[in-house]
């Protein structure tokens, strides 16, 4: 895939999976619109890389169309902010529910429709992957609202693949086990917690966010113009062990 003249727009571009994806982007030749909220991330990506940035709390949700309406027509679209709150099911409250939903589900709709409707009323086609997770088909402790919002987010792309289709627009998620982002690290440094976890993955080892952006990439790229509709595991195995 030549990147050269692509524009593509990346959400939760300041750190982690989406910042690995944005310079990964810019590495091979597109222009990137990198969205976050952390003014000092985007800083810091502008210095890294060129991108055009947008600072922006994706949790607002009636902001979304006006704050990325100046960076359009972007060619394609990576949803991959998202963020989770970790209660018990039993403890869940709506708000919290409500605003993991909103933040990884609700946003990269609306996202979307924005951009949809952009490329429908030029005519012109399009990719989409959303970034969901292996959450999305399990059970997790304390993970109810991010299971919850990673599951809607893969019927959504199943419903996109379904109805944009025709307008040669295609939409497909990827779905990676434990990263390590930052973040990632953080949460499974122990070797306690996360050596079960890795026993279970065929090829032993939790994956850099490098190896889900090269996912990201194939998805969005001209190699995949027969990819629709699907949840890419991106989990070592994972999935079929
Ligand atoms: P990080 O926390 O490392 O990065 C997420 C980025 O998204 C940050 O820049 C963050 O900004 C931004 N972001 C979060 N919430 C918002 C918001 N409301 N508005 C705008 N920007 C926001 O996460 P990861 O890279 O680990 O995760 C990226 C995606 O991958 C997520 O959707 C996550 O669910 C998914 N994923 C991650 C896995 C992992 O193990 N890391 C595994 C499976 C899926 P800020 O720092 O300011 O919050």
């Amino acid at each position: 895939m030549d990147w050269t003249g692509k524009r593509v727009l990346v959400t939760g571009a300041g750190k982690g999976i989406g910042r690995a994806t944005a310079v990964m982007l810019a590495q091979r030749g597109a222009s990137v619109v990198a969205l976050t909220r952390n003014p000092d991330d985007l800083q810091s990506l502008q210095q890294e890389m060129k991108c055009e940035p947008i600072c922006m709390d994706l949790a607002n949700l009636d902001r979304i169309g006006e704050e990325v309406a100046s960076a359009l027509p972007v060619d394609m679209l990576v949803n991959c902010a998202g963020t989770t709150i970790l209660q018990s099911f039993i403890s869940s409250t709506v708000e919290d529910f409500t605003h993991v939903l909103n933040v990884n589900t609700v946003a990269p709709m609306v996202l979307a429709q924005v951009i949809v409707r952009d490329w429908l009323s030029r005519g012109l086609k399009g990719a989409i992957v959303n970034v969901s997770s292996d959450a999305a088909r399990r059970g997790l402790a304390n993970h109810t609202a991010y299971c919850s919002s990673k599951a809607a987010l893969d019927a959504i792309t199943r419903v996109m693949a379904v109805e944009l289709g025709s307008a040669g627009i295609r939409v497909n998620s990827v779905n990676p086990t434990v990263t390590l982002t930052p973040m990632g690290e953080l949460a499974w440094s122990d070797p306690l917690k996360a050596d079960p976890v890795k026993a279970r993955i065929p090829l032993e080892r939790f994956l850099s966010p490098n190896e889900v952006a090269e996912a990201i990439l194939f998805l969005l790229s001209d190699e995949a113009s027969m990819v629709t509709g699907i949840s890419l595991p991106v989990d070592g195995g994972l999935a079929v062990s």
